[in-house]
């Protein structure tokens, strides 16, 4: 078993971090992907401490869209944050989350387009892969992906929030698909429908932790000892045995993140 998007660093696992990871191991979990704000020194400190206790885990880093507008009148300093982030670090494997956030729109959208454009140009220069956060910025999350990537940058579109045709167009970009605690939700029909179409190598499993508890756990913290929820609700909905769907996620994971 995998969680392929987690923020273990947060503060929000500081006081019980080793529990945490006992239980996600317990259920299970060999590798996760641990998503960090690239430029906070904070949460860097935090994710040495989730390097030492789980050394398995992997590392994305970048500037996530709520957090672009330090980069207004500056977009292409983002560049220099990143860098440095993934320098840093040896165990990134990725930049991400990065993209659009329309329905928040924390940031003004030209500054969110223009710095993740220049973070999708930097994965393709550093040939790692991106974790792509998108919310009702579909059109221009593809466009960017499209002339910034050039086709030369693979990843994966986490916490999936779209329908079976958006999932056809993120597969048909060759990118992978990844489903949250979001698909147990009751009014989740659409994201259900998308899950039921994505092939075994291209579907991954993700908690969102500290965020998106799933169905039976809903409004606590999450934790990643929690994507069991996620794989059970793939498995029945895709008439496929757990096993399959969690040896399918892991194999997609190691083809991506190459842990
Ligand atoms: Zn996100
Ligand atoms: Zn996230």
């Amino acid at each position: 078993m995998i969680d392929s998007h987690c923020h273990l660093a947060d503060e929000a696992f500081e006081p019980d971090l080793a529990e945490v990871v006992d239980r996600a191991r317990q259920a299970g979990l060999r590798h996760a992907l641990c998503v960090l704000a690239a430029g906070n020194a904070a949460e860097a400190r935090r994710a040495d401490r989730v390097a030492t206790l789980w050394p398995e885990v992997r590392f994305a880093a970048g500037v996530h869209p709520h957090e672009a507008g330090r980069f207004a009148g500056q977009p292409a300093t983002v560049v220099d944050v990143v860098r440095a982030a993934v320098a840093d670090r040896p165990g990134v494997r990725a930049l991400g989350e990065i993209g659009l956030d329309y329905h928040y729109d924390v940031a003004p959208r030209a500054v969110q387009q223009l710095v993740f454009g220049r973070q999708v140009t930097l994965a393709r220069e550093l040939a790692l892969p991106v974790v792509i956060h998108t919310r009702e910025a579909t059109d221009d999350t593809f466009a960017i992906l499209r002339e910034a990537g050039e086709g030369q940058v693979r990843g994966v579109f986490h916490c999936f929030s779209g329908d079976a045709g958006m999932a056809r167009a993120v597969l048909d970009l060759g990118f992978y698909v990844s489903f949250a605690g979001v698909v147990t939700f009751p009014r989740a029909e659409d994201i259900r429908g998308a899950a039921r179409i994505v092939p075994l190598d291209r579907l991954l499993v993700e908690t969102d932790a500290p965020y998106l508890a799933p169905v039976p756990h809903r409004g606590q913290r999450n934790e990643p000892a929690r994507v069991v929820h996620v794989v059970e609700a793939l498995a029945r909905l895709r008439g496929e045995p757990e096993a399959t769907v969690a040896a399918g996620a892991v194999a997609a994971y190691e083809a991506l993140f190459r842990p």
